[in-house]
């Protein structure tokens, strides 16, 4: 008899263990990490010279590089996904996609910036907004230049169908995880702080969540470029990333989806 009794305990304890389990696992948050570009798109490239080589660095290569990194880390807490884990041709339509099949709470996108000046520097944090200034605009060309005449005007329409419910959202993000890097990169790699700014980009328009793009340093910058291809800047940076995003879901409620 007290052996049934226990045998019937211990099936209900293990019920409770297993719906528990099964309600933690529905509560964790869904994260989404896009590393910008990727096969046959290279994104912005620079040069760097090893010994008596030349070589060129693609922005694809140092994006997917710290992407894996945050996805790992972020991987113990979070459903975490990669919108691509390896070097391949991915459309900014099919990324978004993925965030709609994974139910994402948040969309995270991940590029190095370039310029026609080789002296620009610094990292900076974009998230998801219809304001218009001139930065944003150089921004929205580098990160949207295959995407023409058309598509920009349905860029600016979904932009304004997500942004009243994503902004805020977006906003309170980019500022937490733009401080995490910051506190983390800026005197430890003597890189200068360029901001938290508004933009519109097709692919955060598209992902229809709470978006950030970070540009992680410039490319067309030797120096910077140096620091970025190094594996230890790449974790510094990928991990004050995930401690930003760590922050920003203690503090959130699950956002409503469109
Ligand atoms: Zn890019």
């Amino acid at each position: 008899m007290f052996y049934s009794i226990n045998i019937e305990v211990m099936k209900l304890l293990s019920l409770l263990f297993f719906s528990l389990m099964i309600t933690n696992v529905s509560l964790a948050q869904s994260i989404l990490i896009d590393p910008g570009h990727g096969g046959e798109d290279c994104g912005a490239k620079g040069k760097i010279w090893r010994g008596k080589t030349l070589r060129i660095i693609c922005e694809k290569d140092i994006a997917l590089s710290i992407a894996k990194i945050i996805h790992k880390r972020l991987s113990k807490k979070f459903h975490t996904y990669l919108t691509r884990s390896l070097d391949r041709t991915i459309s900014l339509e099919q990324r978004a996609a993925l965030a709609d099949k994974i139910k994402a709470d948040i969309f995270i996108s991940i590029h190095i910036n370039a310029s026609t000046s080789k002296r620009s520097h610094g990292f900076e944090t974009f998230y998801l907004d219809n304001h218009d200034n001139a930065a944003v605009k150089k921004v929205e060309e580098v990160e949207n230049k295959n995407i023409k005449g058309e598509q920009v005007i349905i860029n600016k329409i979904l932009a304004d169908l997500v942004i009243d419910r994503t902004a805020p959202s977006s906003r309170k993000m980019s500022s937490l995880v733009h401080k995490s890097i910051s506190r983390k990169i800026k005197k430890k790699y003597k890189m200068v702080d360029r901001g938290v700014k508004p933009a519109i980009f097709y692919v955060m328009a598209l992902s229809k969540r709470p978006s950030i793009l970070l540009e992680v340093g410039f490319i067309s910058n030797t120096k910077e470029l140096r620091k970025m291809s190094t594996k230890k800047f790449q974790r510094d940076y990928a991990n004050a990333v995930a401690r930003g995003i760590e922050k920003y879901f203690k503090k959130t409620k699950r956002p409503p989806l469109l």
